[in-house]
C-alpha cells in the first residue's frame, strides 16, 4: 500500500501547475498563449548555431558520452573562472567550482547540505517557487522577506533584519530577480551582505539572468563581498538559451576560508549522482569561449518586448507594474481584484478561459492570494505580446 510522504506532498510548483488547466482548455479547441513559462526557446529564440554543433562534435567523436569528473570538466571550470575574473573581478580556483544539472540542483546540493531540521532560510516575497519548495523539502523553514511593489520591488533592509532569527541559516537573492525583473543595486547588496556577515548567515545568490540586463548594470555579488564569504548559483539555461540541457553551476568566494565543509559536502553530493550531462558540458567550454554577438541581440528584442508590455500596463488603469531591469518577467498587479474575483489563481483562470492567455498568479510566488499580482513573460514575439495585451485589455474593460 503506497502513501505519499508529507515531504512529497508539500511539492507545488505554479509555474508548470496551471498548465494542466490550460491543457483542459486546449483539449476543448481553445487556443491557448503560454505567457507563463521562462524558457526562450519556446519564442523565436534559438541556440547559437556553433554552441549546436559544439555538442553535436561532442556526442559523435564520442569522447563525451562517458561519465566524467563528478565536479565537472576541469577545462570548464577554467572557463567559468575566466568568465567570474572578467565580470566580477574575483579570482577562483578549480576547486571553487562545481557543475550541476542546472541551477535547480545546485540549490538542492546547498539546501541538503546546509539545512538541519527547522533550520531557517530567508527567501524574497515574491520569490522563485522551487526556493520554497525545495527548502521545506529538505525539512527546513522558509521565512519571507518583503520587497515591496512601492520601491520597485527591491529588499526593505528593515524588514530583512527583522526577519532573522537564531535558525536562520541562510539567504537565497535572486538577482536579477524573477518574478519582478527588479535589479538590485550595489547599496542594497552591500546591505545586504553586511547584516549576513553580522549575523553568521550563509549568503547564496541565484544570478542565472545576469546577461539580460536593460536599464543600468548587474553587480554580481561577489564583485562587492571583499571580505565576505558568498555562494553564486548560475547556469547555461537563460544566457545560452539552452535549458533542455540542464547545465549550471556552483562557485564558493571563499576570502573568510569558512565554506570548506560545505564544499566537501556539496562535492559528496557530486558524487553520488555521477556527473552532470558531459557533451553538454564539452559544448559549454565552446559557449564561453566562443562569441557572444546572440546576448547583444536577445538583449534588445527583450527591451523592445519589455517596453511593449510595459508601456499597454502604463496605459491601463485597471493594472498597475513597476519597469522590469533585466530577466524576462514582469510582475503587475490588478488594482481591484475583489471586485470581479475571488483570489489571484480566479483572476488567472478567468483570464485564461477568456481570452487564452496563460499568466502565474503571484500567490504561486509566494504572496497573499488577495494582492491581485501575477507574472507575465514577455519572451514572444512582439506581435504576440501586442496581441496578449490587446486580450487582457479588452477582458479588463469586459468586467461588471
Ligand atoms: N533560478 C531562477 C531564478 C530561475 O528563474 C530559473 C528558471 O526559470 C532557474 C533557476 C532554473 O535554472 P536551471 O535551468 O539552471 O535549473
Amino acid at each position: 500500500m503506497y502513501n505519499s510522504t508529507e515531504r512529497v506532498k508539500n511539492i507545488s510548483y505554479a509555474i508548470r501547475d496551471v498548465v494542466i488547466f490550460a491543457q483542459q482548455l486546449e483539449k476543448e479547441g481553445k487556443e491557448i498563449i503560454y505567457l507563463n513559462i521562462g524558457d526562450p526557446c519556446l519564442w523565436d529564440f534559438d541556440t547559437p548555431d556553433h554552441i549546436k554543433n559544439a555538442i553535436a562534435e561532442a556526442v559523435t567523436n564520442g569522447r563525451f558520452n562517458r561519465y566524467v569528473d563528478s565536479k565537472g570538466l576541469p577545462e570548464l571550470r577554467e572557463r567559468i573562472i575566466e568568465r567570474e575574473r572578467k565580470i566580477n573581478n574575483i579570482n577562483l580556483t578549480t576547486d571553487d567550482v562545481v557543475i550541476t544539472s542546472g541551477v535547480t540542483e545546485g540549490l538542492q546540493m546547498l539546501f541538503a547540505a546546509i539545512i538541519n531540521p527547522g533550520d531557517e532560510v530567508l527567501v524574497s516575497k515574491p520569490t522563485y517557487p522551487p526556493f520554497i519548495a525545495l527548502c521545506k523539502f529538505f525539512d527546513g523553514v522558509p521565512v519571507y522577506y518583503d520587497k515591496t511593489y512601492d520601491n520597485g520591488w527591491i529588499p526593505d533592509i528593515d524588514y530583512l533584519e527583522k526577519a532573522i532569527s537564531e535558525k536562520t541559516t541562510a539567504i537565497v537573492i535572486v538577482n536579477p530577480n524573477n518574478p519582478t525583473g527588479a535589479v538590485y543595486d550595489e547599496k542594497t547588496l552591500k546591505q545586504i551582505v553586511d547584516i549576513c556577515a553580522e549575523n553568521d548567515i550563509i549568503i547564496i545568490c541565484d544570478e542565472i539572468y545576469d546577461q539580460y540586463i536593460f536599464d543600468g548594470k548587474h553587480v554580481g555579488i561577489s564583485s562587492i563581498a571583499k571580505d565576505t564569504s558568498v555562494i553564486v548559483l548560475n547556469g547555461f539555461s537563460k544566457a545560452y538559451l539552452v535549458p533542455g540541457w540542464r547545465l549550471g553551476y556552483l562557485y564558493t568566494y571563499d576570502p573568510e576560508e569558512k565554506l570548506s565543509q560545505l564544499r566537501e559536502d556539496v562535492e559528496k553530493q557530486a558524487r553520488l549522482r555521477l556527473c552532470a550531462n558531459a557533451p553538454a558540458q564539452k559544448a559549454a567550454v565552446v559557449a564561453l569561449r566562443g562569441p557572444q554577438d546572440h546576448l547583444k541581440k536577445i538583449n534588445k528584442h527583450l527591451r523592445e518586448r519589455r517596453d511593449i508590455v510595459y508601456n499597454r500596463f502604463e496605459e491601463m488603469t485597471e493594472i498597475h507594474a513597476n519597469k522590469p531591469r533585466g530577466s524576462f518577467y514582469i510582475f503587475p498587479k490588478v488594482v481591484n481584484l475583489h471586485s470581479r474575483w475571488k483570489d489571484d489563481e480566479e483572476f488567472v483562470k478567468d483570464l485564461l478561459r477568456e481570452t487564452g492567455v496563460l499568466v502565474v498568479h503571484g500567490s504561486g510566488f509566494g504572496m497573499a492570494r488577495g494582492s491581485g499580482l501575477f507574472r507575465l513573460v514577455y519572451l514572444a514575439p512582439s506581435e504576440i505580446l501586442e496581441d496578449s495585451m490587446d486580450r487582457l485589455e479588452n477582458f479588463m474593460k469586459s468586467g461588471p
